[in-house]
């Protein structure tokens, strides 16, 4: 018996790092046995601030890849594209009749995309948290996991859903915020959260080669000048990610770190080798998923059937409340 219906959508933004996988993708693995689990790639939400619009193919591939790799099962979930499902551009354009456009225009996140992209202020970013709550109404979820920044986001579509309800009659299903710890992982400059556009990122599936030499690169404790100086390890990116990668380790590491009985270039080097071995079978499991180019569209395209069935239950009921002949 599960305990509720799970929606989830993410950006296709291609190949997953670091930061992906311990922010959203262990979640969306780990809630796959005890909720029904819908997962999907928003590419229309995408194209609000997408240039290059020939890189979303790619990247939708990309991204499944990982997800598959990772253990996201289309045994357990739902894994589609959001565009196969057209049925969510309806109910994007009905929920848009009952939203009072003060709502939309005072949201934060929107003044701050106007802020990002003034020349490109287009009416897909101010309307966009209406089609995310389509997005999560349509498929009947009950559940949605954000972290504590997301949240305002989530009670925004629970506000639509109780005034299309008010409106017409209970017919969409009111989501309840699943609060979910998004650890803040930082790129490898340790200034910023790791992020593809920073490019301070470390992909899943980069060789072993590749992850020592982007760990290499990372800033440690900025006071530890010399080797004899002792570190802290509390201010130590390196360390951080010790704590994800050498769980077995990480009090050794860290008495060595503060008594200077090892330096930053070898504490690296532990990270880079713990980091890849983490990260083998991974590896190992995408290059086989990748070998079938046909792979990731047959799931996708049985995921937006199922998607679809769902669907098209949620507009009848929902043409039929709105009193569309
Ligand atoms: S020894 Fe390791 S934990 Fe300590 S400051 Fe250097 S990199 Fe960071």
């Amino acid at each position: 018996m599960k305990k509720g219906k799970v929606f989830s959508g993410a950006r296709p933004t291609g190949r997953q790092h670091i930061g992906n996988y311990l922010g959203a993708i262990r979640n969306y693995v780990a809630l796959q046995d005890d909720y029904d689990c819908v997962y999907c790639v928003v590419d229309l939400h995408a194209l609000t601030t997408l240039t290059d619009t020939q890189v979303l193919k790619t990247n939708t591939r990309e991204m499944v890849l990982d997800w598959l790799a990772a253990g996201m099962d289309p045994e357990k979930s739902i894994i589609f594209v959001q565009s196969h499902v057209p049925q969510v551009t309806e109910l994007h354009t009905i929920l848009s009749m009952v939203t009072p456009m003060g709502w939309l225009t005072r949201l934060p996140t929107f003044k701050e995309k106007v802020r990002l992209q003034p020349d490109n202020v287009n009416y897909g970013l101010l309307g966009y948290p209406v089609l995310m709550a389509a997005d999560i109404t349509l498929y009947k979820a009950d559940t949605v996991p954000v972290g504590e920044d997301q949240a305002p986001h989530l009670e925004f579509t629970r506000e639509i859903v109780r005034r299309f309800n008010h409106h017409f009659g209970p017919t969409l299903v009111e989501p309840q915020i699943k609060l979910t710890p998004f650890p803040r992982v930082m790129g490898v400059d340790g200034v910023n959260k790791m992020s593809k556009s920073l490019d301070n990122h470390i992909e899943l599936a980069s060789s072993p080669e590749e992850i020592e030499r982007r760990v290499m690169t990372m800033v440690t404790d900025p006071q530890r000048r010399y080797r004899t100086d002792p570190g802290r390890p509390e201010v130590c990116n390196v360390f951080s990610f010790h704590g994800f990668f050498s769980p077995q380790q990480i009090e050794e590491i860290e008495g060595q770190c503060r008594n200077a009985e090892i330096g930053c270039v070898e504490c690296k080097r532990v990270l880079a080798r713990n980091l890849a071995a983490s990260l083998a079978p991974f590896r190992e499991q995408r290059a086989k998923l990748a070998a079938d180019p046909k792979l990731v569209w047959d799931i996708l395209e049985d995921g937006a059937s199922r998607a679809r069935a769902v669907a098209d239950e949620t507009m009848a009921e929902v043409r039929a409340r709105v009193g569309l002949p």
